[in-house]
């Protein structure tokens, strides 16, 4: 049997809406991404939504608005996908690196506190919703009134992040800018995407200029409108970060099935974590929020000290049982780049050294048939020994 690691469901209105882009012959950003825009802030209960190139865009855009700038320094955490830090980097900023929770992978209050502590001058803080579950956000030990507080901006990193939330409302409505990814093998995809809410109007304003080379859209939006205008003015060096029509439309189609998509990736999830609960050799994330409301995006599991094979021995073994798995993350204080710059040490970071040490991320996605699960979990155990 082969179980790819991560295989396309768009079995909806992909073709159609991209049919609808070519007939209108406007292919960059006109209606469609309106239309994804307006339709994915209404999901996520947030006043604004930017459709852009990528999340990485996105994370650019948000930390730009907040006036992260040339030596500011900004939290992230180690274990997460480099474009969280790289983008503190495009604006000479610093990443203030942080370890994580053992049990979920995600940064909590204690950690951030830990790091304003030790490094008082923090300007902000990027969370990443690891995995697909919100980190804790909000109530007497969430992480958005401690930054508040301080006057810490807070991005939250969604890229694994949607549709999710917890008993406090979506992601995406909750801290200064929330940015969502719809790469190829996200939980929903435009191909390449991303996507950026905020509830500020200022962040907003500054956003929607810099989207787009600086330009002062209330001028450009003439160009579109009845009355044509050929003058337009730049009042800043923007980015060209705007998602084309085309990708919007596939964004679009996937939107109508994103709920139906995240509960067949549950019903995945439920079955790896029957298998997988209560073992000595391995262990998974323990669930924080409610799992309705996680987006399972990836399906973790770490092997325990006391496994007897090693992470990269079974990941080779279900390779050649035909099974992709991936390993999320090799932690940025590992990567040659950071390490160095920043004379970063794994002691320093030892739930995220723990969690690295053993961990593979098995397939998860609507496509997967429970023949195709059942197969997986049984040469898991069967790898691991185990019953
Ligand atoms: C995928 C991913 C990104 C980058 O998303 P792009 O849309 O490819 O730019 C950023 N952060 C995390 C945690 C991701 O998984």
């Amino acid at each position: 049997m082969e179980v790819p690691f991560f295989k396309l469901d768009s079995a909806g209105n992909e073709l159609r809406y991209i049919a609808e882009v070519l007939r209108s012959g406007w292919l960059t950003t006109a209606s469609k991404a309106r239309e994804f825009e307006t339709r994915f802030a209404a999901e996520v209960e947030a006043r604004h939504a930017f459709a852009v190139n990528s999340c990485t865009s996105a994370l650019h855009l948000a930390l730009e608005a907040l006036g992260i700038s040339e030596g500011s320094r900004v939290i992230v955490p180690s274990l997460t996908f480099t474009a969280t830090a790289e983008v503190v980097r495009y604006l000479g900023a610093h990443p203030v690196f942080v370890d994580c929770e053992a049990k979920t992978g995600l940064v909590t209050k204690e950690i951030i506190a830990r790091a304003v502590e030790a490094e008082p001058d923090i300007k902000a803080c990027v969370v990443v919703h690891f995995s697909g579950q919100s980190a804790e956000m909000t109530g007497a030990d969430g992480i958005e009134p401690y930054c508040r507080e301080r006057g810490i901006k807070l991005v939250i990193d969604a890229a694994h992040a949607f549709p999710a939330g917890d008993e406090y409302g979506p992601v995406g409505s909750i801290g200064d800018a929330t940015c969502f990814s719809f790469y190829a093998n996200k939980t929903i995809t435009t191909g390449e995407g991303g996507m950026v809410t905020t509830n500020d109007d200022a962040i907003a304003d500054r956003i929607r200029v810099m989207r787009l080379h600086g330009i002062n859209r209330d001028v450009w939006d003439r160009f579109t409108a009845k009355h044509v205008s050929w003058e337009y003015d730049v009042v800043a060096p923007g980015y060209k970060y705007n998602m084309p029509d085309v990708n919007a439309a596939i964004g679009l189609a996937q939107l109508e099935h994103a709920h139906e998509f995240r509960q067949k990736r549950q019903h995945v999830a439920d079955q790896y974590t029957k298998a997988f609960s209560n073992q000595e050799s391995l262990r998974i994330f323990e669930c924080r929020v409610n799992p309705k409301q996680h987006a399972w995006h990836l399906f973790p599991i770490i092997l325990e000290g006391s496994c007897a094979l090693g992470r990269n021995d079974l990941i080779d073994r279900l390779n050649d049982d035909g099974i992709g798995t991936s390993v999320h993350y090799k932690p940025l204080h590992r990567m040659s780049y950071y390490r160095e710059k920043y004379r970063l040490n794994g002691s320093d970071f030892p739930a995220t050294e723990h969690i690295w040490q053993g961990c593979l991320s098995l397939p998860i996605y609507p496509a997967l048939t429970d023949e195709q699960v059942t197969y997986v979990i049984d040469r898991v155990k069967l790898h691991l020994s185990i019953a």
